[in-house]
């Protein structure tokens, strides 16, 4: 594709150590010979974000917010740096910055940032020197001046809230697989890449479970249409097109399976059927910023009813102290949680227009006497929660049942 500006980003494998950079450095210098200009993103060093979590999490069992991001804004820091002098060793010139000289402006919530607007000024000057521009992904600095995170996965929407300030041609997210599947390979041994998707059947794809790019990031691009590229940062095999629908040709009815085993399922049982309840409790919920994924309230018996909802595994902990203190306040009977679950959902935007879709995916799962506990629909997915230990074979039928 003929561009003048492209945002790279490249993970955290990719950068993983010092021989991974320069192979980064020599793929920058590729593009560049063949696009006026480079921005690229970088994630921290392979695992650093996660070590430097746990070394929080020796000192204390709840880190501050505040200082969890200037901890963990170092690690971007690190792999910007060498980059930029990787590229300069090679006879690029290139400059590295920080979320606050990007001008990467964010609201206040720490670890979990949203971002505001992007200034991108000092980057148009550098790459008008003909410079590449090497960002630090993940970090941004709020209205207060204080450093903010983006949340796990968040350089993903560093490159393309870039790519949009920017209107680059494109932003390509490089990274350990060749692009988006079909399922997961581990599990599903016939899932294929998928040569190009929607926005949002991508969105609802991160959503629910597939790994490869931050669901913010998908989100952010579909507002902009921001097309993205996923390839693989090791080899140059073809990857994988996000756009827009109706830039895609050719579309299957379902695109992929993913499967999601990091949620916990939370049950308030016999709660008062009365206006106020639910609002009570997911607004205690919300004020604790906790994401509410599905959540099913049964039909009233006897005046009470039981809400159930998933949640994070992470959130787990957050949630029972809010909700405990809230079942007496709401008059509710108890709560029961179950971190043993397995979300198994089924896109495409072919289901807008194809009935028995639904119909078929219980089918398949009752034929391997897979138990449906919760049931959620959006008009391009269908979610199941199942128990853990049937999710991959729930996976594995699915794909084959709808020949993907
Ligand atoms: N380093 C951060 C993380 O591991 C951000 C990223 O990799 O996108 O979540
Ligand atoms: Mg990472």
């Amino acid at each position: 594709m003929e561009a003048t500006l492209v945002v790279q980003k490249y993970g955290g494998t990719s950068v993983a150590d010092v021989a991974k950079i320069k192979n980064v450095a020599k793929r920058v210098l590729e593009a560049k010979k063949k696009i006026d200009h480079v921005v690229v993103v970088v994630s921290a060093l392979g695992d650093t974000t996660d070590q430097l979590a746990g070394l929080a999490c020796q000192i204390t069992k709840s880190p501050p917010e505040r200082e969890m991001d200037m901890l963990l804004s170092t690690g971007e820091q690190v792999s910007m740096a060498l980059l930029a002098m990787a590229l300069k060793e090679m006879g690029q010139e290139a400059v590295s910055m920080t979320g606050q000289q990007v001008e990467i402006l964010t609201d206040t919530g720490h670890t979990r940032a949203k971002i505001r607007h992007v200034g991108a000024r000092r980057v148009i000057q550098e790459l008008r020197k003909g410079k590449v521009v090497v960002v630090a992904g993940f970090q941004g600095v709020s209205s207060e001046g204080e450093i903010t995170t983006l949340g796990r996965g968040g350089s993903d929407t560093t490159a393309v809230a870039l790519a949009a300030a920017l209107h680059a041609d494109y932003c390509e997210i490089c990274t350990d697989v060749e692009g988006v599947f079909t399922a997961d390979p581990r599990i599903a041994p016939d899932a294929h890449k998928i040569d190009r998707i929607s926005f949002e059947e991508m969105l609802e794809m991160a959503a629910t479970g597939a790994k490869v790019l931050q669901s913010r990031s998908v989100e952010y691009a579909r507002n902009y249409n921001v097309p993205l590229y996923v390839r693989s940062s090791f080899n140059e095999a073809p990857g994988t097109w996000v756009k827009s629908e109706g830039e895609i040709m050719e579309r299957p009815i379902i695109s992929a399976v993913t499967h999601d085993f990091s949620e916990a399922k939370v049950t308030v049982i016999g709660v008062p059927d009365k206006p106020g309840a639910a609002a009570d409790l997911f607004g205690s919920l919300a004020d604790a910023n906790v994401n509410i994924d599905m959540i099913i309230q049964n039909v009233s018996d006897h005046a009470r009813t039981d809400i159930s909802f998933t949640v994070s595994k992470e959130d787990l902990q957050k949630v029972k102290e809010v909700s405990e203190k809230l079942v007496g306040s709401i008059g509710a009977d108890g709560i029961s949680y179950d971190d043993k679950i397995a979300r198994i959902t089924l896109v495409g935007a072919g289901m807008r227009t194809h009935p028995g879709i639904a119909a078929g995916m219980f089918k398949t799962l009752a034929d391997n006497k897979i138990n449906i506990e919760m049931i959620s629909t959006s008009p391009i997915k269908i979610s199941c929660v199942v128990g853990m230990e049937d999710g991959e074979t729930a996976v594995r039928e699915l794909h084959k049942y709808f020949n993907l």
